[in-house]
């Protein structure tokens, strides 16, 4: 066997013997200084093996490294090996690490709720100001629509002789006064009579009868829609328009 003459690292199969036996052979009969061991075996790709009792440095490799270290060497060329020390392998490194993995899980859980929550909150958020953004609209197309009803709700003076002037007649129902001459009045749809300056803000704010509870605004062929939901809607599809 021809041996070189500098330092040499000797590369072997693991084969069948004990690993003892092939590395005192390297090293005390062919003067190797270290001994590289690869797996003869592809579906075991690392050896473990205990270097306590040895006082010779042996490094294992993957099946496919040592093959490919066997093929360069028989095809002549000459391989340059460095061996140095790597980062020990222990069990509170494994620990940390396991440590370091949980605290990213649970730093990644927790800005992921955070987002969540977040977006959450923004989209409740922007729901309640639409609703209160629909709900002031509507009560304004209420108003506008009452002031409408009222301006249709015929009105007069009380004059001397009127009936409204009648002792058996009803009272205003809001103010609980009887009427007297000069007095305006009106007479709702319902034949309900209550003076002007009583019943006017009343319908502004209720839109009804305050005696019968008829509704104003139907009375005179006035519809506004009063669902919240219905004019969100609708604001959604002119948001979409644009
Ligand atoms: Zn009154
Ligand atoms: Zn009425």
């Amino acid at each position: 066997m021809d041996l070189p003459s500098e330092r040499w690292i000797a590369l072997i199969e693991r084969g069948k013997c004990p690993f003892q036996d092939k590395i005192k052979r390297a090293t005390e009969k062919y003067n190797a200084t270290a001994v590289v061991i690869y797996n003869e075996n592809k579906t075991e790709d690392t050896i473990f093996m205990s270097q306590e009792d040895s006082e010779v440095l042996s490094v294992n490799l993957k099946k496919v490294d040592g093959e490919h270290i066997k093929r360069l060497l028989a095809s002549g060329i000459s391989v340059k090996m460095t061996i140095s020390i790597g980062k020990k392998y222990t069990k509170e490194a494994t620990q940390s690490n396991i440590s370091k993995t949980s605290v990213l899980f649970v730093s990644i859980s927790f800005i992921v709720l955070m987002i969540i929550s977040l977006a959450w909150l923004v989209f409740y958020y922007i729901q309640r100001f639409r609703y209160a953004h629909a709900k002031e609209r509507l009560a304004r197309r209420l108003a506008s629509a009452a002031k409408k009803a009222i301006a249709k709700i015929p009105q007069r003076n009380v004059k001397s002789g009127d009936k409204e002037l009648d002792s058996d007649f009803d009272q205003c129902a809001v103010c609980i006064e009887g009427y007297k001459a000069h007095d305006v009045i009106r007479t709702l749809p319902c034949k309900h009579v209550f003076h002007k300056s009583c019943v006017d803000p009343w319908l502004l704010e209720q839109r009804s009868c305050p005696m019968c509870k008829l509704d104003i605004l139907r009375a005179y062929g006035m519809q506004v829609s009063t669902s919240l939901l219905f004019d969100v809607c609708i604001e959604v599809y002119l948001m979409k328009e644009n």
